[in-house]
């Protein structure tokens, strides 16, 4: 039997291993673990190819989140509006810190946020909005934009999986995901489009200010080494992984490529099948395919599921349940809580093997497997 994995970490590392390792071992022969020249020479180098102003590295994409969020004088209580179908890091740090996530639908075609369902979820505590550009194409950000200005919201963006997309404003000039926020924060987690060798993360800003205050909080809260102006944390991107990722930035445009080419392959193959709808392609972003995610219909999800496992294919569901479901957060709000579309989606998606080693061999027999389930 074939074992098809939905990553393939050690194929990648294979083929770029000698860069990988000089850089690695640069590192550990300076034995500058901690704030090394690595890691200024990543955020700078990241910063050139979003087009934004700082980028601050930090330990992981949650931790992000939460230095986004510390960075905003926010208030106990205030809302932040999130949505109910992501990873719960997203609505995590908001609880954490005594904020209230208050969790809302998401398109059923694009699996985000939009601005007309961002509105219906606005009050008089509303003050910072979370837009997730899931499984790797960008939520709409203008309209999103337009909006917080109207109600003076700030927007940061959790683009955990989009690293490396485009998203076009309506002028026609390209921008990259992540960038149109006040803030913006990734994960560097070993899966992610742009992933280390362990945990890292880092935040964007083209607001001197807020970069200002955002490095303070991920370091102790201290501008002056043990004058601590804030409460901070302690979240670092260490040097080996910054080294890393200062290789792995170079590729990053090549791997969005194999992905998209393995997307665009499924997709023909896949479309005309019945029972399944193949993710749906955005006018104003591409899409670097963190995750290949399709809709199963009438109820066949989990026994196509079954039936790839049992082919050896490895598969996903992200995610099974919605946020407001979860036990952490069975608050009275979420209790009465009932999201159509998200409710939707928990039930119907499923993702497939997609990497930046897939070839047709591989594509080919779980295209095959995939046809089989649905002719049976
Ligand atoms: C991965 C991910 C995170 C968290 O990143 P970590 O580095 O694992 O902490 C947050 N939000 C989304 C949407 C993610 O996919």
């Amino acid at each position: 039997m074939r074992n098809i994995p939905m990553v393939d970490l050690k194929g990648q590392y294979a083929r770029i291993k000698p860069e990988i390792d000089e850089a690695i071992q640069a590192v550990v022969d300076s034995a500058y673990f901690i704030k090394g020249p690595q890691v200024k020479s990543f955020e700078d180098n990241l910063a050139a190819y979003l087009n934004v102003k700082h980028v601050i590295g930090c330990a992981n994409g949650t931790d992000a989140l939460q230095v986004a969020l510390m960075s905003l004088n926010l208030e106990a209580g205030d809302e932040v509006i999130v949505p109910s179908f992501t990873y719960v890091a997203t609505a995590e740090v908001i609880a954490l810190l005594g904020l209230t996530p208050v969790m809302i639908d998401v398109d059923p075609v694009s699996f985000n946020v939009t601005s007309e369902l961002i509105e219906e979820a606005i009050t008089s505590r509303t003050k910072v909005i979370v837009p997730v550009h899931l499984f790797g194409q960008c939520c709409d950000m203008e309209p999103i934009m337009t909006l917080a200005a109207q109600h003076s919201l700030y927007v940061i963006e959790d683009n955990a999986q989009a690293i490396g997309a485009d998203y076009t404003l309506s002028t026609g000039k390209l921008t990259k995901a992540g960038t149109q926020g006040h803030i913006g924060c990734t994960s560097f987690f070993p899966s992610k489009n742009l992933g280390c060798y362990g945990d890292g993360g880092a935040i964007f800003t083209n607001d001197d200010q807020l970069a200002s205050t955002i490095r303070m909080i991920a370091n102790h809260g201290q501008r002056i080494k043990y004058h601590h102006d804030l409460i901070g944390c302690n979240s670092r991107l260490d040097t080996i992984q910054a080294a890393v990722l200062d290789v792995k930035l170079n590729h990053l445009d090549d791997f969005g490529k194999a992905r998209a080419d393995a997307a665009s392959y499924y997709t023909q193959e896949l479309a005309e099948v019945d029972g399944l709808a193949t993710p749906h392609l955005s006018s104003f972003s591409t899409h670097v395919f963190h995750q290949y995610t399709m809709r199963i219909h009438h109820s066949r999800r989990n026994q196509l599921q079954a039936h790839l496992k049992e082919a050896g294919i490895a598969n996903a569901i992200y995610y099974p349940v919605p946020l407001y479901k979860q036990l952490a957060y069975q608050t009275d709000a979420n209790k009465n809580l009932h999201l159509d579309q998200t409710e939707l989606l928990c039930a119907e998606v499923l993702s497939i093997p997609i990497h930046t080693e897939m070839n047709h061999d591989i594509q080919d027999y779980v295209i095959k497997t995939i046809k089989a389930f649905f002719l049976q």
